[in-house]
């Protein structure tokens, strides 16, 4: 088969000599090569303009990132042609970590015992069971679902919030917006895994931020446009949130001037919760290209009406 990659921040390089050695019999190219347009699937991340209107022979495009927000968003993509996520082990692994590690930094103070080593200052504060926390995950996704299971093996108490009632062992589920309403008032820490779509955007607002505890944690590792940032800096400064870990933002790079980089109840990082990596995703994209070479359907289609 004749598969294309196209990619305006992955570089092929990085992917092709794992994709070689695995399907020594099709064919890599990367754009702005197209093969006259006889190429059979994509690998795409933030895809080159002008790329899908030059494949009309196209089978299947496969994202190459897990959130496909983006990629729905581009007005270019074909509808016809079924979209697939990547679902890696190894980005979800990555994922797992950084949620844990903000938990137990909040859960543990360590945010605080900074602040106090800063000062100079020897004071030892209230110490909490993990099981006397509450951990809420917005979305119970493949992120959510492992991260649950993660953070239950520490004993956190663990609710999870999707768009339909799911089982998820030790894991309290809740649904729709009554169900959110339920749930946000029970977490000390909410962690949003959610994909971003016209029901998810501003979901962390005035209003379900003061749903929460006074004193809780907000994470988010999803994207920007689901916190509205004036609400957040808003409920950080009133206290109501106690600190808020942020990896993604409306604007990204963060511009130099936003509140957020001096504030000091927010934890920045660089949309690098969980990269995609190569090795670790290489085994589902591989199964993709198979399925679609013997007329199967291929793993983790989006659903277009449902935006994720
Ligand atoms: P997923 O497997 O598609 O899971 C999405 C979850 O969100 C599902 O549980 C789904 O509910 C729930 N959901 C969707 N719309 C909802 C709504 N309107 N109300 C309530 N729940 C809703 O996605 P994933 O693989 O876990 O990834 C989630 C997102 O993480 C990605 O879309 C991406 O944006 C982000 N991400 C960020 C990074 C980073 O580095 N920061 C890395 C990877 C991914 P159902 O279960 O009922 O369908």
């Amino acid at each position: 088969m004749n598969i294309v990659f196209s990619s305006r921040v992955e570089s092929p390089e990085r992917w092709f000599a794992l994709l070689e050695q695995a399907l020594p019999h099709d064919r890599f190219f990367a754009w702005p090569e197209v093969n006259g347009g006889d190429a059979d699937l994509a690998l795409v991340a933030t895809p080159h303009e002008g790329l899908f209107s030059r494949l009309p022979r196209l089978k299947l495009v496969q994202s190459i990132w897990m959130g496909v927000d983006a990629l729905l968003a581009d007005p270019a993509l074909p509808h016809h042609v079924p979209l697939a996520r990547c679902i890696d082990p190894g980005m979800v692994a990555a994922m797992g970590e950084s949620v844990l590690s903000d938990v137990i930094d909040f859960h543990r103070h360590h945010y605080l015992y900074r602040r106090q080593q800063a000062e100079k200052k020897w004071k030892k504060l209230r110490q909490y069971m993990a099981a006397d926390r509450t951990v809420g995950l917005l979305g119970l996704g493949e992120l959510g679902s492992t991260i649950g299971a993660m953070l239950r093996s520490f004993q956190f108490k663990v609710l999870g919030w999707s768009r339909r009632l799911k089982s998820v062992a030790g894991v309290e589920s809740y649904a729709g917006a009554q169900g959110l309403a339920q749930m946000l008032p029970k977490c000390n820490i909410v962690v949003c895994l959610l994909p971003l779509t016209d029901e998810t955007r501003g979901i962390l607002n005035a209003t379900t931020l003061a749903l929460l505890p006074a004193g809780a944690a907000v994470v988010n590792v999803a994207r920007g446009a689901h916190v509205v940032e004036a609400d957040l800096l808003a409920a950080l400064d009133s206290g109501h949130v106690a600190r808020a870990y942020l990896d993604v933002f409306e604007t990204e790079p963060l511009p130099a001037g936003h509140p957020y980089w001096a504030h000091p109840g927010v934890s920045i990082t660089p949309h690098s919760a969980a990269l995609t990596e190569p090795r670790t995703a290489l085994p589902m994209i591989v199964e993709n290209i198979n399925r679609v070479r013997s007329g199967q359907a291929p793993l983790a289609l989006v659903d277009f009406s449902a935006g994720y």
